[in-house]
């Protein structure tokens, strides 16, 4: 199959290169000339793992290719794969701003030759996929095409194999026809037995924001579990651990922090909130899930602010990792945008470190932030130390050695990474998230 996909972000690149190495041709398409300049000498822009090496061996193959122009991929492509950005709109009212979708829509239409299959990949509220068909056919009334709804459930750091062996495919379309093409896309993962759902097109749009508005919710649910569990001396691990081991809850998921942050959770519950109140429907379960995100934040603050005694005026605070999760580079929407400002404007100095997102924080967060090269660094001088992001290479620090150059002890885990038995044994004033039976 000949597949050109538009958009090079974290969803386009990943499905682009998966759907060469399954054997199709493809040819990536971005309107941003510097990141296809850049894709074109292997350089990959996002940090995923497993990536590049797929992308050169794919290019090298002759398989995968990457341009700035519409015309040298779309009127041979028997699918057109939409996968631009679907952000929050930039008036803050949350609605999924769908102006690069229907510009993407405008661009392709003129040159569609032959009959082509157009898939919207990216996430967008339902009916959306509707509009974009109605927009081609208004640029080009004799372009013979189907619509169809390809939603993306990749996790950043973990895409590739999520993309090679996901839990199922979802497919939305409207005729057998359009069917037949995305069968024949995916044949690679009908071969090993991928489930592959096929449903109406506005079915498949509302599946995805229902997915992470449900794993949004599971979040919400073990934080506000967390904090019940500070309060009433109970342990927020073994609780997630008693739950999670019944096979109608499931494990995962259940994992206390600072909040969900990203490209998806925080973007498409809104958006899946300004959809139902259009529709007249309510979904109180995600608003209260959105709810709890924010104020878990916020007691984050509160939490580090208690654990330096009070006040976090004058105090240097170590900051480890700084992506909403690890295994990526990606900033978007990460606690640590809330929770750092929110100290620095209380006169905190904070010096991060991140393994992969320092130069993606360095545009978002307070121009005081200091960033070191080495988590080490992170602790001379500091007066506490927060673990922010779960990166595997904080998991064997050398605690002795921070302690040593730290000038008081005290250690907020905020993802429960750390056994906190032992960091008390090495000397730190250890803070864990939601392991209230500590302080009985
Ligand atoms: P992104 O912002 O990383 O990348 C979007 C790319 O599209 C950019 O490179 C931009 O230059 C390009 N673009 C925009 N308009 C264009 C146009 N008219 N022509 C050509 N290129 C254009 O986005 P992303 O994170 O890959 O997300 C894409 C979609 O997939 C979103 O709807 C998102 O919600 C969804 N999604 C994202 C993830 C994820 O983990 N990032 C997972 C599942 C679904």
């Amino acid at each position: 199959m000949k597949i050109a996909i538009i958009g090079t972000g974290y969803v386009g690149i990943v499905s682009g290169t998966c759907f060469s190495e399954f054997g199709h041709e493809v040819v990536c398409i971005d309107k941003d000339a510097a990141k296809v300049a850049a894709l074109c000498q292997g350089q990959i822009p996002i940090y995923e793992p497993g990536l590049a090496d797929m992308v050169a061996k794919n290019m090298t193959g002759g398989r995968l290719h990457f341009t700035t122009e519409l015309s040298e991929a779309v009127p041979e492509a028997d699918a057109v794969f939409i996968a631009v950005g679907t952000p929050s709109s930039r008036r803050g009212d949350g609605y999924a701003d769908l102006s690069y979708l229907y510009q993407a829509a405008k661009d392709l239409a003129p040159h569609l030759t032959g009959y082509t299959v157009v898939v919207d990949k990216s996430t967008v509220p339902v009916g959306t996929a509707r509009q974009v068909a109605r927009v081609i056919s208004e640029t080009n009334p004799t372009a013979d095409f189907d619509m169809a709804s390809n939603p993306e459930f990749l996790r950043e750091g973990a895409a590739i194999n999520d993309f090679m062996r996901p839990d199922r495919v979802v497919i939305g379309v409207e005729n057998e026809k359009a069917a037949t093409v995305l069968r024949e896309i995916y044949n690679a993962l009908y071969l090993i037995e991928t489930p592959i759902v096929i449903t109406g097109i506005e079915t498949a749009e509302l599946i995805k924001y229902a997915a992470n508005a449900f794993l949004a919710v599971k979040i919400s649910f073990i934080n506000e579990m967390a904090n019940i569990c500070e309060a009433v001396g109970a342990d927020a691990i073994a609780l997630a651990k008693g739950i999670g081991l019944d096979g109608r809850i499931g494990k995962k998921f259940l994992h206390p922090g600072p909040g969900y942050g990203g490209s998806c959770f925080p973007k498409d519950t809104v958006a899946l909130l300004r959809t139902v109140q259009e529709h007249g429907v309510s979904a109180r379960i995600v608003e209260a899930a959105v709810e709890v995100n924010a104020a878990q934040k916020a007691r984050m603050v509160k939490k580090i602010r208690d654990a330096l005694g009070g006040s976090e005026t004058g105090l240097t605070i170590g900051v480890l990792g700084l992506t909403f999760k690890p295994e990526t580079d990606d900033m978007r929407e990460s606690p640590a945008l809330t929770i750092l400002p929110a100290l620095i404007e209380k006169g905190a100095k904070v010096v991060a470190h991140d393994p992969q997102g320092m130069r993606e924080a360095a545009k978002l967060l307070p121009d005081s932030v200091i960033y070191v090269e080495n988590p080490y660094e992170v602790c001379l001088g500091a007066d506490a130390i927060i673990l922010m992001t779960e990166w595997n290479q904080y998991r064997a620090l050398d605690f002795k050695r921070v302690l040593a150059t730290m000038n008081k002890p005290v250690f907020v885990d905020l993802r429960n990474v750390y056994e906190p038995n032992k960091m008390r044994a090495i000397g730190f004033e250890y803070h864990g998230n939601g392991r209230g039976h500590e302080k009985r």
